[in-house]
């Protein structure tokens, strides 16, 4: 039988392939490097948009460093460069310095991004994240053909189209509005009877004060 979701797994499986080999491409290329370049670049180029940040050094490692956000708002934070660590805790998350450390940083002397970032961005950890090779396979024709001992039928049972309303358990809510329907009808009912009730009685009554024969047939036509 042919199942759609072998062809979707099938799919997935060659897309996947081909992601692995092209980034096991990439990661050869990444010869001498010990960082990833791109994440690298995109560090150095961070650090030429830090006009709004005022570092006070503290001490050898550590500064804390003032920043004034669009709303003229100025937030302190303050960073460690050998623990990695922020109080905006955006290094410690990401891995990569954030602005407040970038800030920091460039005032070093001779300091190198690579230093700064996670091992999570090395080209090692790169190349053996995509180090398993999925094997390619042949037309789905050709597989092997497994016999199971069984048969795989659909589902016996068929929902209806829509809402399904059989097995549906109403809530306190609905139950104590049907409740108050139902109760609203007997209202509704013993009124009614009790409205009769008195308009015959009183029929009688102004009938026998005139002095004239009582017929519950008549009363109930006249009515
Ligand atoms: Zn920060």
């Amino acid at each position: 039988m042919d199942l759609p979701v072998a062809d979707l797994a099938d799919k997935l499986r060659s897309k996947f392939m081909e992601l692995y080999a092209r980034r096991r491409r990439i990661g050869e290329k990444f010869e001498g490097h010990v960082m990833l370049p791109l994440v690298v670049r995109q560090l150095y180029a961070m650090t030429r948009q830090l006009g709004h940040l005022n570092t006070e050094a503290g001490g050898r490692d550590e500064a804390q460093v003032s920043e004034v956000t669009a709303s003229h708002k100025i937030i302190r934070h303050v960073v460690n460069i050998k623990d990695h660590v922020c109080t905006c805790r955006e290094w410690q998350v990401s891995g990569k310095p954030c602005a407040h450390a970038l800030a920091l940083i460039i005032t070093c002397r001779n300091a190198k991004m690579e230093d700064y970032l996670d091992p999570y961005y090395s080209v090692y950890r790169f190349r053996l994240a995509y180090g398993g090779v999925i094997k390619p396979l042949p037309d789905k024709s050709q597989w092997v053909r497994v016999e199971l001992g069984f048969k795989v039928m659909p589902p016996l049972d068929k929902r209806d189209v829509g809402r399904q309303w059989k097995n549906r358990k109403p809530s306190r809510t609905r139950e104590a509005s049907l409740g108050a329907k139902a109760c609203g009808r007997l209202s509704v009912k013993i009124a009614w009877v009790l409205a009769i009730g008195l308009t015959l009685q009183s029929a009688l009554l102004m009938e026998q004060r005139r002095g004239k024969c009582v017929c519950l047939f008549k009363i109930m036509h006249t009515c």
